[in-house]
Formats: structure tokens, C-alpha cells, sequence
């Protein structure tokens, strides 16, 4: 049976506000446990929240970020649950008013264009870290999480593929890491994401049962979990036994590659949703919203266009490029020292990513400065040192702070491009291999290549190749 994968995501982003949604805390991470708490944050009975204008700065640059409309008149709403990482039994978030609706998000997947709805993007307060210790029949709770600013971003079920859903995640991250409104840390879980996913028969309009997977912490695992449970469910589909797709939350567990069920899916009326009496609706006058909208950044839609167009870069060569803010301005940066566009992407694509890679290193960490970069190019585009020179120069540069030159000149890696000094390489390796110079008189072209390998030996690469190539060419040719 042709089956298609129908996928929508719900994803929390925490706001990049210096202080708590309602209080005064710090929203820093790494603090000593509990120690960005007061009695608001903590619940305690007889204190009022205060809504932090900031919160609503940022949700409404992302709801117009991701072109949403705004909601004039929002207000929040208590989802009532009994569980001690929020201390009042319920979170204050938004219901059947949020702050943003109806908005997309086109973007390139595959070469081809994604558009996807978002449904609505919500304010709420994060909850506290639970730590349940494995060997002591006790868990101990971190508050300090406890009412840091999230906003909910939900799409409307248009992804349909786990990678597709993977790509979707990243742009999303670029938008709000160019919009500064989250720092997208997912190894802090400033960013987290709930999948669903449901499979129906092709042409088939009506969804079937989805299943909503919690607990992913990386776009690798949101794929990964992603496939897992589209294969689970289309085996049942494979048995004929669909039906015993039901409605549930599963919980991703990674280290078993697995998905395991949770509890069976809660209903809005689960939660007792009630107005938040605490605080008052929230009233956006529509001269605020363009004032934020135009601080809006371009965006990483439009910078790939741009990068495209201005530095002739392939539509993926750019995407990788512009999928890192910090990679794009590096970018951009060299490039405007005046350097070769196209070197650069293609020493940041081929080099310095597998470089970061290998070190688990993030572009944050680069130490490259530009202009050691722009002149390394000029130092190779002028052929003082060889192609494979310039990777060994390129990749010190990358562990120390060194400039070109000095790393250049620590390593003899000069290029010999002096007509004198090639010739007498040359002579030497042509005395050597007469058999080749006998190889090259039958017809046998591919000796040249032999001796330019014997050359570039003797010369410990250092020598300029089409120089020493022609030069061979020339004197075998008049032998
Ligand atoms: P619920 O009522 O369970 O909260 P919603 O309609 O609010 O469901 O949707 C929650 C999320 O699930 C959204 O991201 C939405 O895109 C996604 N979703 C809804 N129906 C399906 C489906 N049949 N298959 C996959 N995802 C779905
Ligand atoms: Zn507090
Ligand atoms: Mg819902």
C-alpha cells in the first residue's frame, strides 16, 4: 500500500530575555540549583505575577518573523496539572487566545520549495528540571528553569518526511537565531521539540490517528525518532492492522533508538483551562507591532537568495553556509577583505567544516581572524606555496592564532617557482628515469605524469606544478 507520511511539529523555544517572565530572576544558564529563584517563580501562595514587556517584544518578533498575525487582544490562560516541576499545579500559557496565528514558512528542501503553516505561537512560562537520581529512592528539583520565557511555535501537519521535518527544525532555528529571539542552544534545551506523525493511505484527505513523540533533544534525534515510529506504523498499516495506531505520546529514548509509549493522549479538558485571573489581557496596538516588525533582520530566506546572487554560490553551498549565523558573517567578512567568493565558500565547505567537525567545535569557535584568511588566499592565488600547502598552513591557522606568513615561514613551505631551481629538479629526476624518457618517445603520455609525481617528490611538494609540468613536457620533447 502507498502510504504517506503526514508530520506537524510543536516546538518550545526559550525567549532570550535577561530576566523571568513574571519576576525578576535571572534566566541564566548554569546557575548554582535554585539559585535564580524567589517566591513568584517558586509559587509560593500570596504572590502576584507581573508580565515582563520583553516576552512580548520577542513573541511578536517571531510571530512576524514567521508571518503570523497578531493578535490585538491576547490574554493567558492556567493549564492546570499536578506534577512538582511547577510549584503552582498549573503553568500560565495561552489558550484559545495566543498571541500569533496563521503564519509560514516557505523554505529549499531537496531543491525543491517547502511551505509550511504555522498554526499559532504562544507565550508560557518554562517549568522546573526534575533530576530523579538513579541509585537513591529520591528526585531532587532545580527551579531555576522555573518560569523562564518559552514561546510554542505549532505547525498545521504539512511536513511529509522525517527529513523534511529535520530541515523544517533548522530553518526555524536560523530564523530566530537571525531574529535574536532564542538562542537555539539545543545541548542547553533552549530549543525542544514534540513531533507527530500519522501515515494515510495516498489520496486519501482525511489523516489518520497521529502519534505525538516526546523528548527530543537534537535535529538528528527529531529525525532519527521521526523514522522510527513512520516505520512502526507503517508496518501495522502493512498488517492490516492500522487500527491499532492510537492516539498516544511516546517517548523517545535514545539511547535504545526506540519509541516507547508514555500515556495515552491527554485532552484539552485534561487541563481545566481557565483565564489567568492574576494578570490582565494583553493589549498590542498594531504602532507597536510595525515598530518591532521593522527591526526584523534579514532572514536566512532572504540572505541565501542574496549569497546566490551576489557571490554566485550554488543553492546549497549557501544553505550550509547561511544555515549558521555566525558562518554567514564569517562568510561575508573574508569575502568583503576581497577575497574570491568562491575560494571561500569552497575552503569553508571542504576545510574549516570538517576541521570544526572533527574537533566537535562550533563556528562560534573559530579563531581565524578574516584577514589572516584573506591573505593565506592571496599567498596561494599568487602561488607562493602550493594548494596542499595552503591546507597544512590553513589548518594551523585553525589551532593557533598565527598569521599565514609565520606559519609559511616556520614550515619552509615556500613554493619554488624559480625557473633555475625547478630546471635542476627536474635534470636530476630526468637522469634518473631514463626508462621514462623511453616510455614518453613510444607514446606512452602518461610518463609526464610519472616524472611530475618524482618531482614533486624531490621537492617535498614545494614546487610549483604547471611550471615543473610544462617544463618536463618541454624538455622531453626535445630530446
Ligand atoms: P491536539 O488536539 O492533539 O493538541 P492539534 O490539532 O492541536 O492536536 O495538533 C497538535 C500538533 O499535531 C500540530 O503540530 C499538528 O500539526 C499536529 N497534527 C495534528 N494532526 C496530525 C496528524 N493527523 N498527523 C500528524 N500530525 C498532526
Ligand atoms: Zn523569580
Ligand atoms: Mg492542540
Amino acid at each position: 500500500m502507498l502510504l504517506e507520511t503526514v508530520i506537524g511539529l510543536e516546538i518550545h523555544a526559550e525567549l532570550k530575555t535577561k530576566t523571568k517572565i513574571f519576576c525578576s530572576c535571572s534566566t541564566e544558564f548554569g546557575a548554582k540549583p535554585n539559585e535564580n529563584t524567589c517566591p513568584v517563580c517558586l509559587g509560593i501562595p500570596g504572590t502576584l505575577p507581573v508580565l515582563n514587556e520583553e516576552v512580548v517584544n520577542l513573541a511578536v518578533k517571531a510571530g512576524r518573523a514567521v508571518n503570523c498575525k497578531i493578535n490585538n487582544y491576547n490574554k493567558m490562560d492556567r493549564k492546570n496539572y499536578f506534577y512538582p516541576d511547577l510549584t503552582k499545579n498549573y503553568q500560565t500559557s495561552q489558550y484559545d487566545l495566543p498571541m500569533c496565528v496563521d503564519g509560514k514558512v516557505i523554505f529549499n528542501y531537496e531543491g525543491k520549495e517547502v511551505s509550511v503553516r504555522i498554526n499559532r505561537i504562544h507565550i508560557e512560562e518554562d517549568a522546573g528540571k526534575l533530576i530523579h537520581l538513579e541509585d537513591e529512592p529520591v528526585s531532587l528539583i532545580d527551579y531555576n528553569r522555573a518560569g523562564v520565557p518559552l514561546v510554542e511555535i505549532v505547525t498545521e501537519p504539512d511536513l511529509r518526511s522525517p527529513a523534511e521535518a529535520a530541515a523544517f527544525m533548522r530553518e526555524l532555528k536560523g530564523i530566530l537565531e537571525y531574529a535574536e529571539i532564542s538562542d537555539c542552544r539545543m545541548d542547553q534545551g533552549s530549543i525542544r521539540c514534540d513531533a507527530n506523525i500519522s501515515l494515510r493511505p495516498y489520496g486519501k484527505k482525511e489523516y489518520g490517528t497521529k502519534v505525538e513523540i516526546k523528548n527530543i533533544n537534537s535535529f538528528r534525534e527529531v529525525q532519527k525518532a521521526l523514522e522510527k515510529e513512520e516505520k512502526r506504523q507503517r508496518e501495522l498499516y502493512e498488517f492490516g492492522e492500522e487500527h491499532k495506531i492510537k492516539q498516544e505520546t511516546r517517548r523517545w529514548d535514545a539511547s535504545k533508538a526506540k519509541t516507547l509509549t508514555m500515556r495515552s493522549k491527554e485532552e484539552a479538558h485534561d487541563y481545566r483551562y481557565f483565564p489567568e485571573p492574576d494578570l490582565t489581557p494583553i493589549i498590542i496596538p498594531q504602532e507597536k507591532i510595525d515598530k518591532i516588525e521593522a527591526t526584523l533582520p534579514e532572514l536566512p530566506i532572504e540572505r541565501r537568495a542574496r549569497f546566490v546572487a551576489d557571490y554566485n554560490l550554488s543553492e546549497k553551498d549557501a544553505s550550509i553556509i547561511v544555515g549558521n549565523k555566525t558562518l554567514a558573517k564569517f562568510y561575508e567578512e573574508v569575502v568583503n577583505l576581497g577575497a574570491n567568493p568562491k575560494t571561500v565558500s569552497n575552503y569553508i565547505l571542504g576545510v574549516l567544516l570538517r576541521l570544526l567537525n572533527i574537533n566537535n567545535m562550533e563556528p562560534e569557535d573559530i579563531k581565524i581572524s578574516p584577514k589572516n584568511f584573506v591573505d593565506l588566499i592571496k599567498i596561494i592565488e599568487e602561488g607562493k606555496i602550493s594548494n596542499t600547502a595552503g591546507k597544512e598552513v590553513f589548518k594551523e591557522m585553525f589551532e593557533t592564532d598565527k598569521s599565514p606568513e609565520e606559519i609559511i615561514k616556520e614550515k619552509g613551505l615556500i613554493q619554488i617557482s624559480s625557473s633555475d631551481e625547478i630546471e635542476k629538479l627536474v635534470d636530476e629526476v630526468l637522469n634518473e628515469n631514463p626508462k621514462s624518457i623511453e616510455d614518453f618517445k613510444n607514446g606512452k603520455t602518461q610518463a609526464v605524469g610519472y616524472l611530475m609525481g618524482q618531482v614533486m617528490k624531490a621537492s617535498k611538494g614545494k614546487v610549483n606544478p604547471p611550471l615543473a609540468k610544462k617544463m618536463i613536457e618541454e624538455k622531453l620533447k626535445n630530446m
